[in-house]
């Protein structure tokens, strides 16, 4: 088996190695290391959770050991899809380069322009970028793209899903044609083909077998839902939610739960709140620090559960994470393998349960396809709901708080309306950036393409709207629940 040993990395770096404990390379890092030392091109096919960071973060600090940066100049780039993943780079970047005198800046929306303008000013090393925060700094003039040696796309496949393959196009453009390019990708589609034949050269590519298809370290379950009626389906759905956690006792040290819309992430993790479960949501709407704050809390453990948007939590990663709960089959099946990935890292034992909706059934059987295999079936621990059940359900806990009118049509986004409107901690303030990512507004298009056939965005005054509106408590009207257009709103 090779060891760390073996691959020539500068003995500072395996010093760091050592530090973290790790005992030999991943096989991406067996495969991608020596070859990104001798400064050839690297195509990595291989997902979060196999070690694809430090495959690349190793070998460039090895080289970038000699030499200098010069103002404005950085001499090498990291490309992430969102802001989480460029922060998870940067601090493997701090891990690894303790004991060698290396410098990088962050370049992430949400963090202001003013500290990281002065860290480019000085020189860097290594710039971690967002492609379009990276293009705002050179649109203002800030930086130099020309001294760029190696430059590192990460998760490529996520980029395409969220339109920044024009962006990566146009950084590849900016940067020296001699540079040396590290390339990663989850999946091959067509488009990343086309790029990896234009911008590399002869690249050593390395294929790792993709984790949920090949890792059956990660037992996966499926519970068949339908709820009683139509407008009960929604909070029989968060009690089918709560019966699952509930289900896995103490086995569930922390989960994530996934929500396809990000009115979902905040309504569910407000219910499970109000069930006396430690949750708190993230998707691409709150802002940077919050986003941060809550990820630190889950990290070192004050937060057990994190209802997410797949966008908030593309690249999380949490060495140990239990459970991950699909509160909905995601539309699109790769991201099921990536949700799935969050847990049952490194080796470790990890449980994936997700709720099956009738009209999620053609994105199920797209999810059994894609893994190639059948996905269990778990019982509904509190069987099949029936309308009478959940008739004394609803009024044992959805006991109207107030009487509620309706309100005049404001200003606000639907989610932010939820928590005014039901009265929580966050009420009234608005947790968008003032420079809304481009993660949060692929989410909103997702929240748009999620609306279930049919349905007027609005959706008001329709007659398939929730008509009897009960009251708050864990029913919530689905209108409320619609997304919010701000162009239509001016
Ligand atoms: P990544 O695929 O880069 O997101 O890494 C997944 C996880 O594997 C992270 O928690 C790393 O700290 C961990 N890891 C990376 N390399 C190794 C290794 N050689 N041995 C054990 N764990 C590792």
């Amino acid at each position: 088996m090779t060891k760390f040993t073996d691959l020539n990395l500068a003995p500072k770096v395996l010093k760091a190695i050592e530090d973290v404990g790790y005992e030999s390379p991943t096989p991406i890092q067996a495969g991608a290391i020596p070859p990104a030392l001798e400064g050839k091109d690297v195509l990595g096919i291989a997902q979060t959770g196999t070690g694809k960071t430090a495959s690349f973060v190793l070998p460039m600090i090895t080289n970038l050991a000699r030499g200098r940066a010069r103002a404005r100049m950085p001499r090498s780039l990291v490309l992430c899809p969102t802001r989480e993943l460029a922060a998870q780079v940067a601090e493997n970047f701090d891990t690894y380069t303790k004991y060698m005198k290396l410098t990088k800046a962050l370049l992430i929306g949400g963090v202001s322009f003013k500290e990281q303008d002065a860290l480019i000013d000085k020189g860097v090393d290594v710039l971690i970028a967002t492609p379009g925060r990276l293009l705002d700094h050179f649109e203002r003039g800030k930086l130099i793209l020309s001294d760029v040696k190696v430059m590192v796309v990460d998760e490529a496949d996520r980029m395409l899903d969220m339109g920044f393959i024009p962006d990566i196009e146009r950084i590849f453009g900016l940067t020296p044609f001699t540079r040396q390019t590290l390339f990663f990708s989850a999946t091959m589609a067509p488009e990343i083909e086309r790029i990896t034949n234009t911008f590399l050269s002869a690249p050593a590519r390395i294929e790792i077998a993709r984790q949920a298809t090949s890792g059956e370290n990660i037992e996966q379950h499926v519970v068949m839902f339908k709820g009683s009626r139509r407008d009960r389906a929604a909070s029989e759905k968060r009690q089918l939610l709560r019966a699952l956690i509930d289900a896995e006792g103490e086995k569930l040290k922390n989960g994530i739960i996934f929500c396809n819309r990000k009115t979902d992430v905040d309504i569910v993790s407000k219910s499970l709140n109000k069930y006396g479960y430690q949750a708190s949501p993230i998707h691409g709407d709150l802002d940077q620090s919050q986003r941060n704050a809550t990820l630190e809390k889950f990290r070192n453990g004050e937060i057990k559960i994190l209802v997410a948007s797949d966008v908030a939590a593309r690249g999380l990663d949490v060495a140990s994470i239990t459970h991950v709960f699909n509160f909905d089959v995601p539309g699109h099946a790769e991201d099921y393998v990536h949700r799935i990935g969050r847990t049952g890292r490194a080796g470790r034992d990890g449980k994936a349960i997700m709720i099956c909706e009738p009209r999620d059934e053609k994105n199920f059987a797209d999810v059994e396809a894609l893994i190639a295999k059948e996905i269990p079936r778990l019982e509904n621990p509190l069987g099949q709901p029936s309308e009478e059940a959940s008739e004394a359900e609803a009024v044992k806990s959805e006991k109207p708080k107030r009487t509620r009118t309706r309100k005049r049509k404001s200003d606000k986004p639907a989610e932010e309306k939820t928590a005014v409107e039901s009265g929580s901690a966050d009420a009234g303030q608005d947790t968008r950036s003032e420079e809304p990512p481009k993660e949060a507004r692929q989410e909103r298009r997702q929240d748009r393409q999620d609306k279930p056939e049919g349905k007027s965005r609005r959706g008001r005054g329709r007659k398939d709207d929730d008509t009897k509106v009960i009251g708050l408590g864990d029913h919530l009207p689905s209108f409320i629940a619609l997304s919010f257009d701000e162009r239509q709103a001016g």
